[in-house]
């Protein structure tokens, strides 16, 4: 049979909160060649618990790598022409680990699980003035029940196998990147426990001015630091995939894993977001509009969060970026389709909400996790008003797409509001940008164009490309002159400025009334 000649090809692992999916891109041309997409199962054991099975995320990747491989096959593709393999993830989903046997010891505490919400007001009301930015200045964070640290220390007080592991110095502690690095480069026979600075940015017991794990902030948590993993920069050789030869993903065996980010990072790396004030949005599970702030992390006065954006190679300088954080984006796509039932797949909500057309004064605040940007509101719960008797799905699924879009607008206007230099278009990708109503709805709402690229895979291509820049690999050039050209697609705002304040005003009430639930 014939082989088709191509240039050497870089593979990216994308673990994302609700599904993971292996992909194979062509250096030469950043074209994706091949890929494969799992499903991830959530569990959601008791209200506001989200948890997912770390050995269900391991096996939906050696289940991506398998299909893959089987289908650059059949495109009588060369397996051995991948010359490295990036990962990139849901950040935050913490996870704990026995080194000697290499179990998982306990489910994953995905990143949008509220059970920490009593940890984090106790934490909040012992600090000076009840301060719930008192750690910023070392993490860029603002204590919540968002990140890594309070996740693990509520697995510390409350699994006992997780206890036990971490006296008998059995434990090792990390984020999704580091449990599959670890795993796939041998497990309990010598996997190496490493994680990358943007992922560890994500913690809070790390320091994002020194690049390092911080003695007082795990000693805030109460956190040994024998159970962290290493950090290393994004664009590294870390270790070699070392996968057993009966299974179909062994030809993999061998290559290197170069390239580590976190997902949100890995999509600005992807979208080339490489000079300071360049930004993208990404509408996955939840959405994150990241902004490139350049050599100096920017404290932000708006409720947006300081984050590691990327660190190419060991002795590359570190990037940051402003986050703006919504939690649920997609996610309240699947809750009309799983709670609700009134749409069979995401697919469905377009129409639905294009048959109406409008939300006839229905406003959806889907605050099923409180509030992140810029509220940071755990104790805010969803609500729907502006119902009249008019009100049917159609107008509810119009709203929950309204709802992505002005969230979108206040991290927006915080962005904004910190940098001083307004954006004039928005760079978007992620899954919930193949609903094109979403995307004009989008540009009417923040009243500037939002421009989408055709290939919509770019927080696996961000981790490809990672991996294939590192020092040792080297097929990649991360020199803005050589990287190929992308398409894409443009959304201009559609309606006028008034309607479209008129419509955010009536939001930012609903906000108000979605928070203070609890008290
Ligand atoms: P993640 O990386 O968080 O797993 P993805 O970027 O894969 O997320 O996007 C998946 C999310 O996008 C899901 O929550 C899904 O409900 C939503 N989604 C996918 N297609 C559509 C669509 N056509 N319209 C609206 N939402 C969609």
């Amino acid at each position: 049979s014939h082989r088709i000649m191509l240039g050497p090809l870089v593979a990216a692992i994308d673990q994302g909160t609700s599904s993971t999916r292996f992909l194979v891109f062509n250096s030469k041309t950043a074209e994706l060649l091949s890929h494969h997409q799992v499903e991830i199962k959530q569990s959601f054991p008791k209200e506001g618990w989200v948890e997912e099975d770390p050995k269900e995320i391991l096996q939906s990747v050696y289940e991506c790598m398998e299909r893959t491989c089987e289908k650059l096959t059949q495109l009588n593709i060369d397996i051995s022409n991948i010359k490295a393999i990036g990962v990139t993830n849901q950040r935050e989903t913490t996870l704990v680990w026995d080194k000697e046997t290499g179990e998982p010891l306990y489910n994953a505490i995905v990143w949008l699980d509220l059970r920490t919400q009593s940890t984090v007001e106790r934490l909040i009301n012992k600090t000076p003035g009840r301060n719930k930015n008192h750690l910023k200045h070392k993490t860029g964070l603002p204590i919540s029940t968002y990140f890594s640290a309070v996740k693990l220390r509520w697995m510390m007080d409350n699994v006992d196998e997780v206890r036990k592991a971490v006296v008998s110095h059995r434990a090792m502690f990390g984020t999704v990147d580091s449990w599959l690095i670890w795993c796939l480069t041998g497990g309990k026979s010598g996997g190496v426990h490493c994680t990358d600075v943007t992922n560890a940015s994500r913690t809070m017991l790390f320091n994002i001015h020194t690049l390092d794990w911080d003695p007082e902030l795990c000693e805030y948590f109460g956190i040994p630091m024998e159970i962290l993993p290493r950090v290393r920069s994004s664009s590294e050789i870390y270790g070699l995939m070392k996968i057993c030869s009966s299974r179909k993903s062994g030809a993999l065996s061998g290559i290197p894993i170069s390239g580590c980010l976190g997902d949100q990072s890995a999509a600005l790396v992807g979208q080339m977001c490489f000079q300071d004030g360049q930004a993208k949005n990404t509408y996955g599970t939840g959405c994150f509009l990241l902004r490139n702030t350049g050599a100096k992390p920017v404290m932000s006065e708006h409720g947006l969060l300081t984050t590691v954006a990327y660190k190419l190679g060991r002795d590359q300088p570190a990037c940051y970026a402003l986050e703006g954080s919504v939690a649920i984006a997609g996610a309240v796509v699947r809750w009309l389709q799983d709670n609700l039932g009134i749409i069979g797949s995401s697919e469905e909500l377009e129409k639905l909400a294009a048959s109406v057309g409008t939300s006839y004064g229905c406003y959806f605040v889907p605050a099923f996790s409180g509030l992140y940007a810029p509220y940071w509101e755990p104790s805010a719960r969803g609500i729907i008003c502006g119902l009249t008797q008019f009100t049917n799905k159609s107008h509810v699924a119009f709203a929950a797409l309204e709802a992505v879009c002005f969230q979108t607008r206040e991290i927006l206007d915080a962005m904004n509001q910190d940098s001083g230099i307004p954006l004039t278009q928005l760079q978007v990708d992620g899954g919930m940008t193949s609903n094109k109503l979403l995307m004009q709805l989008q540009a009417d709402i923040l009243c500037i164009p939002v421009v989408k690229p055709s290939m919509p895979e770019t927080t696996a291509l961000g981790a490809a490309m990672a991996a294939g820049a590192a020092e040792g690999v080297s097929v990649w050039s991360l020199n803005p002159e050589d990287l190929s050209e992308v398409t894409s697609e443009k959304f201009e705002p559609q309606i006028n400025t008034e309607e479209s304040e008129f419509r955010y005003a009536r939001w930012k009430k609903a906000v108000q009334k979605s928070m203070n639930w609890e008290t």
